[in-house]
């Protein structure tokens, strides 16, 4: 495929200001200028120039993971209840009872809770995580450090990938080749911070998940579908999950609508090969 490759392709000579657009080469137009992002007038990818922060992130990652349960907002921060639910909420989505037989990869696994939930629905699954490795392979899961380190050959059924794609320069590159180790008619579920919700628009570049520096790109749920087209999946469909995430009947409710109008933190979506 003809994607431009990360952080030479989109920053120009003076480091801080991108050339254009790192998906589609589009026009940029500032968008939150506080924290160095820009919207794509073309595709609307929102992105920031990952030279920004480079050097630091590969040092905030692996200092996370000294010590995981201390940083779970690096590591992961799903709970296992909470990773239980979203294994019920995908096996309905997909419309299957579980996962029994089926060969499920997450790709970015964080401290293994989907792993586990997903195990629990009878999936087989691998997982693939740079920092957390060892931690992974002392709880039992299968894991490798990157996609190359899979065993050639192995296909997913499915693949699982929540709040990973927004740290990838060019996450384009790494969903093409989850598709590539799907098998025909495999699917792709993937999760990322929602740029177009409630709380991006009220809080702008003070949004929680805009300051956080390990974030690059934020997909509107149009260039997220173009992304998932170009990367040559066959359909998609945006999910609306009813998630509580509490006990509190107003905020659940407040919760249910948001996720109703589609202007909720998470945007969800299935793709298909
Ligand atoms: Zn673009």
């Amino acid at each position: 495929m003809d994607f431009q490759r990360g952080r030479e392709a989109v920053t120009s000579e003076r480091g801080d200001k991108p050339r254009a657009c790192s998906f589609c080469g589009g026009s940029l137009a500032p968008h939150w200028p506080s924290e160095g992002f820009w919207s794509c007038r073309e595709c609307t990818l929102v992105t920031r120039d990952p030279a920004r922060y480079g050097s630091t992130l590969e040092r905030l990652y692996k200092s996370s993971w000294e010590d995981p349960g201390a940083r779970v907002d690096e590591t992961g921060d799903m709970d296992q209840a909470l990773a239980e639910r979203y294994a019920a909420s995908l096996a309905g989505s997909l419309k299957i009872a579980g996962f029994r037989g089926l060969k499920v990869l997450d790709f970015g696994a964080g401290r293994g809770a989907m792993v586990r939930a997903l195990k629990g629905l009878g999936a087989d699954v691998f997982a693939v995580e740079p920092y957390g490795l060892d931690y992974l392979r002392s709880e039992g899961i299968a894991a490798c450090a990157t996609l190359d380190d899979l065993p050639p050959g192995l296909a997913f059924d499915g693949i699982f990938t929540s709040d990973v794609v927004e740290h990838l320069p060019a996450p384009w590159v790494e969903i093409s080749r989850l598709r590539e180790r799907l098998v025909d008619g495999g699917w792709l579920y993937l999760a990322t911070p929602n740029p177009k919700g409630l709380n991006a628009r009220i809080s702008g570049g003070r949004w929680r998940e805009a300051v956080k520096p390990g974030h690059i790109v934020f997909f509107t749920p149009q260039a997220m579908e173009r992304v998932l087209a170009k990367c040559g999946f066959a359909r998609n469909e945006r999910l609306r999950w009813r998630l509580h995430y509490g006990r509190n009947p107003i905020r659940n409710a407040a919760q249910s609508l948001l996720q109703w109008l589609r202007l909720d933190g998470a945007l969800r979506y299935l793709a298909w090969k």
